[in-house]
């Protein structure tokens, strides 16, 4: 099929970027204010249909009915003649929902809320509740299972937090995953709904920031994504079931890569990524530069997959954790992965989001195998291990530029020893002042500590600060606690030390705030951004590497 783009506008150029296999002859427009789009040429509307070259025309734009009006008037007709953009969003989907069953959605709660405020076009039928309260919800009737005879009849879309105990309900009823159910993530997240996010969003924001081109993170069970997972959420796929470069280009990546591309940053959370602090959303705009392409490979790896931990923080689980049995089984299978298609062509390799560096096994395996030779790598760690002897094994033959990052959380034995169990103050410091020296060497090229505020610890930010003034260190990075399942909502209410809007700072946090030490230069207040200092960044090329050169300097060549 031969075809013309109807529409030269921000809108048409995503739909090339996504489409570029297809066959263009040029693109059309009401008004020609340039000869080129996109590397096509552009013809008035009359040109074109007296062109009797194309097979079909592609409407693209935000909105349609003008150029629609237009198109019919000159007696054309809808998909013999012409088609809109999304009617090719379809072919993206591995997947898709079944148009001959009724689809019901299993849950009434927060997930189910969340899944219905996305903006599918999908045709709900009803909800099931494993414990009915009502029997409407959202203007459609509600059943309890029992109360469905024939499953087969119906499409299920699980809408729930744990969907673990609904998945073996249905295969109990016979029901099969994606034949006859599926969850709620794997619906939102089918490229076709995230590209019509992002196509159709009209944000704009003055910000390049290159991340999802460069970077993936490797975490539980061998999920991924290409930024931090706190900011982007999408899973690109999971390295146990397909090999990188499958994961790397996939469609999904794809769109997520075009979302940075086209400056609306439709899956970056701004309440949490600090390149949003103070950044004003504009309304979108067509701009002449081209979109990137992707590269082969990510060049900046962080792993964060082996929960495996000498400490059990209170923030972060309730006793102590080693992976073992099938879970060590599938860490370890993980590790092999890695090894093989991951650490290769890393450059920047970041040991680690989950559990601690210098007591997985896995890890371990990981940076100490033959292939893994990183130009630099950045260490996160508990540094209750950071002693000579485990940085001497860890550096033996390496000549890769080290950056420390270690989470601490107190400046006193008693609150270190209460929020991270297991933990040992004085040797903590021991451990610090070696790092320390390390650094006064430059055998360690940035050196920061890590302080999550709490109401535990929130008066001890103060001597924290002098602390590391003391050390030496490059950054003081404070961050709010966040709730990852490990608190009730009452009990993080009274944990944290932001106000139920989680961006205010309760009255005791602003009074430490004020305290004139907190305005030296190595404090970052991170994620409590009502005193977040403003980081007037508009090109970043990674995120973690901006956030290091920050107040590290230039690390990266
Ligand atoms: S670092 Fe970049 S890609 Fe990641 S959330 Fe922020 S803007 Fe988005
Ligand atoms: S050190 Fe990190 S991984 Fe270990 S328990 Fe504490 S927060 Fe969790």
């Amino acid at each position: 099929m031969k075809y013309i783009i109807y529409g030269v506008n921000r809108v048409a150029k995503d739909f090339l970027y996504m489409f570029e296999q297809l066959d263009i002859l040029y693109f059309m427009d009401d008004t020609i204010e340039a000869k080129r789009f996109c590397g096509y040429e552009i013809k008035s509307i009359d040109d074109a249909l007296q062109d009797c070259l194309y097979d079909q025309i592609i409407i693209c734009d935000f909105e349609k009915e003008h150029k629609e009006g237009i198109l019919q008037e000159n007696g054309l007709q809808y998909r013999r003649d012409y088609i809109y953009e999304q009617d090719f969003f379809g072919e993206l989907d591995s997947m898709s929902l079944p148009v001959d069953r009724k689809i019901l959605v299993w849950g009434t709660g927060k997930m189910c809320h969340y899944f219905l405020g996305q903006g599918l076009e999908i045709p709900v039928a009803g909800f099931i509740d494993s414990y009915k309260r009502s029997d409407m919800f959202w203007g459609k009737p509600v059943f309890s299972p029992d109360e469905i005879t024939d499953w087969k009849k119906y499409y299920v879309i699980i809408a729930v937090y744990d969907d673990q105990e609904i998945q073996k309900q249905l295969s109990e009823y016979g029901c099969i995953e994606e034949k006859d159910f599926v969850g709620y993530q794997k619906v939102v997240n089918l490229p076709s709904n995230m590209l019509k996010k992002t196509i159709f969003d009209k944000s704009y924001y003055h910000l390049e920031c290159n991340t999802m081109f460069n970077h993936l993170e490797i975490l539980d069970q061998g999920n991924t994504r290409c930024c931090c997972t706190t900011f982007v959420r999408p899973n690109l796929g999971n390295v146990l079931d397909k090999r990188s470069s499958e994961i790397w280009h996939s469609t999904l990546h794809r769109v997520l890569c075009l979302s940075t591309e086209n400056r609306t940053f439709s899956f970056c959370d701004k309440s949490m990524c600090p390149l949003f602090v103070a950044r004003g959303r504009e309304e979108s705009k067509k701009e002449d530069r081209a979109y990137k392409k992707l590269g082969t490979a990510p060049e900046v790896i962080a792993l964060g997959y082996d929960p495996s931990c000498n400490l059990a923080c209170s923030t972060c689980r309730k006793e102590l954790y080693f992976a073992k049995g099938k879970e060590l089984e599938t860490i370890n299978k993980i590790t092999e992965i890695v090894k093989r298609e991951y650490l290769p062509q890393c450059r920047f390799l970041i040991l680690a989001g989950n559990g601690e560096v210098f007591a997985s096994p896995a890890y371990r395996e990981a940076y100490e195998c033959e292939g893994c030779k990183p130009q630099y790598i950045r260490l996160l760690s508990n540094g209750m291990l950071f002693n000579q002897m485990n940085w001497e094994r860890f550096m033996k033959g390496r000549t890769s530029r080290i950056m420390l990052t270690v989470s601490v959380d107190a400046a006193s034995k008693e609150t270190y020893e209460s929020i991270r169990r297991n933990g040992n103050f004085d040797i903590l410091k021991k451990n610090m002042e070696y790092a320390s020296i390390l650094r006064k060497t430059g055998e360690l090229s940035y050196f920061r500590l890590n302080f999550v505020v709490q109401k535990e610890n929130y008066k001890e930010m103060i001597p924290f600060v002098e602390w590391g003034q003391e050390l030496g260190v490059d950054e003081i990075f404070f961050t709010k606690i966040l709730n990852w399942g490990t608190y009730s909502q009452e009990e993080f209410e009274q944990i944290s030390m932001m106000e139920r809007d989680g961006i205010t700072p309760k009255a005791e946090l602003k009074e430490v705030l004020k305290h004139p030490v907190m305005n030296s230069t190595i404090v970052d207040l991170g994620t409590i951004q009502y005193a977040h200092k403003v980081d007037e960044a508009d090109v970043v090329e990674n995120y973690y590497m901006w956030e290091l050169e920050k107040r590290g300097g230039l690390l990266f060549d």
